[in-house]
């Protein structure tokens, strides 16, 4: 009888997402006995973007048992407390949705209840900034690790990183290397079938070359060249609600002030990401071709630089929304073969870790079980649903009238999901979290609030505090946060002391 276990794991594609999963796979499957082989291509090379993260990274740098100075320094990575939302609500207007969370929950009840009862419906945009420390230091370019403060906020600042993707993957290529993945230079022409099972037998390269495995893990990119191209695992498209389709990037020159934090501009058809690292600024338009043009679109780009352009601006295509089998027989698809959501909210990254976290969940022992595999792509798909959800309601919630891209956006049929979300907000400020979904309460609060949807009353269950209690205890929240932030060194002495990416020696 053959063995049915999973003895040879073969990754197509070493982008983030290749080498993301081989580090992993290679670090937990270590006593498993399974041949890990990777397989890229010079020659296609990666999509090279994909440089903002959210706190989960955190997490999955821990697990890889990586030393996060030394992390920082290898990438030329910086902090990143959130993401600045600039002329989004409507021109002029700016918020921070930051990480962790506002304030404090009282009395068993939110914070976000006692915000409205306190605020009612008259404040601005950045009004909740003050609650979030993350916030304050984001604004005031201020950063550090949380320390071990009893109940102060700086014993619970989260945080995320930028840093380049390229060297990222450079890193944990290294790393899994050193763990013994072999990894093999050339392009995948051909995959071949299993005639009876459907299953993929191997794959061939250009050379001639032939890598059979039992598990096979396509982490190519946008072409998909298992799971779409051998395996057809179809496509849901969600561009109707999420138009942009293009992306123009360009690195530039740093700016005298290194921020901890994303920014996010809205454009006349798109949106626009800054994101500094320590030795340049990556900066990129996402628009819609619907809507406008390359030519227009490079040029707003290329006059909204902080300094001198570093490179060609490049160009990228995508269709937003995700396969829609993830898992197909013995393929499971990571990173961009397995969908695309444009990088609002910086998830990309982050779905490549979970989709390897939620693979090792059901990972495959005495041979593949049909309902691990449903469980999978269920799992996913929900994960997909909801983030498209949240990134929809930056657009929908606008009151922009500059452009035919923004009316449209406003006005469109959203998914039932956000509508019902939305519907709860508005009538008295209550935000409930599915099952697993990404984003919690603070993200919706961040974006609702930030683009000026107001619920009709506060939440009676805030009234458990008077309004003498309850003034008294927002302020001592704004002034504990405040003087916290007096602590923290600014995001450039922090690097500087701790992870200059000029004092990196290569291990
Ligand atoms: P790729 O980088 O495309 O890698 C594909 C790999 O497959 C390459 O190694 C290639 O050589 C190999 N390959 C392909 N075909 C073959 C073949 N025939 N034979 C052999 N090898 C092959 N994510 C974030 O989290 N934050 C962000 O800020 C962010 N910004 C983004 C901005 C844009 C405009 C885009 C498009 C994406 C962004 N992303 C972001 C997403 C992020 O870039 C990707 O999730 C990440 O880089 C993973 O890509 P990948 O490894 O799946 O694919």
């Amino acid at each position: 009888m053959t063995d049915p276990r999973i003895r040879k794991i073969l990754i197509a594609g070493g982008g983030t997402a290749g080498w993301m999963t081989a580090a992993v796979l290679s670090k937990i499957l270590k006593n498993n006995y399974a041949e890990i082989t990777l397989i890229e291509s010079d020659e296609i090379g990666t999509v090279g973007v994909g440089e903002a993260t959210i706190p989960q990274i955190g997490t999955f740098n821990r697990t890889l048992g990586i030393d996060e100075n030394d992390f920082v320094k290898a990438t030329q990575g910086s902090f990143k407390l959130g993401i600045e939302f600039v002329d989004w609500g409507a021109k002029g207007e700016r918020y921070i949705h930051p990480f962790g969370a506002y304030g404090l929950d009282m009395e068993g009840v939110s914070f976000h209840a006692f915000f409205q009862k306190y605020h009612g419906r008259n404040y601005g945009p950045d009004t909740a900034e003050q609650y979030s420390l993350q916030a304050v230091a984001a604004r005031r370019n201020l950063f550090m690790r949380p320390v071990n403060a009893g109940n102060s906020p700086l014993s619970k600042i989260a945080y995320a990183f930028h840093f380049d993707a390229g060297l990222y993957a450079k890193y944990l290529r290294g790393l899994s290397e050193a763990r013994g993945v072999t990894r093999h230079e050339g392009k995948i022409a051909d995959v071949a079938l299993d005639p009876e099972t459907g299953y993929i037998r191997n794959v061939q390269l250009t050379d001639g070359r032939i890598f059979e495995a039992d598990l096979f893990v396509d982490c190519t990119g946008f072409r998909g060249l298992l799971i779409e191209q051998a395996l057809n695992a179809g496509y849901n498209d969600w561009s109707h609600w999420l138009p942009c389709d293009r992306a123009t990037a360009v690195p530039c020159e740093s700016a005298a002030r290194l921020t901890p934090y994303t920014r996010s501009t809205a454009r006349e058809a798109g949106w626009q990401w800054r994101i500094p690292l320590q030795h340049r600024i990556g900066n990129g338009h996402v628009w819609s071709s619907q809507f406008t043009t390359e030519e227009r679109a490079t040029e707003l780009l290329m006059s909204n630089l902080d300094g001198k352009p570093l490179a060609e601006p490049r160009h990228l295509r995508f269709l937003t929304g995700h396969r829609k089998k993830f898992w197909v027989k013995n393929c499971v698809a990571i990173g961009l073969s397995a969908g695309f959501i444009e990088p609002l909210e910086s998830t990309s990254i982050h779905l490549i870790q979970s989709g390897v976290a939620k693979l090792l969940q059901m990972f495959p022992g005495g041979g593949f079980n049909q309902p691990d595999i449903d469980r999978y792509n269920r799992v996913t798909a929900f994960e997909y649903e909801r983030i498209r959800d949240f990134i929809i309601l930056h657009y929908h919630l606008n009151r922009r009238d500059d452009s035919e891209f923004w009316k449209y956006l406003r006005n469109m049929q959203i998914p039932d999901y956000l509508a019902d979300k939305m519907a709860l907000f508005e009538s008295h400020g209550r935000i409930f979290r599915e099952n697993d979904e990404l984003f919690n309460d603070t993200s919706w609060f961040a974006v609702m609030i930030g683009q000026g949807l107001r619920p009709r009353d506060h939440d009676p269950v805030a009234d458990v505090l008077n309004a003498e209690e309850t003034a008294a205890r927002m302020t001592n929240i704004r002034d504990t946060i405040a003087k916290a932030a007096t602590y923290m060194p600014t995001h450039e002495d922090f690097i500087a002391q701790n992870c200059d990416a000029r004092s990196y020696v290569a291990a």
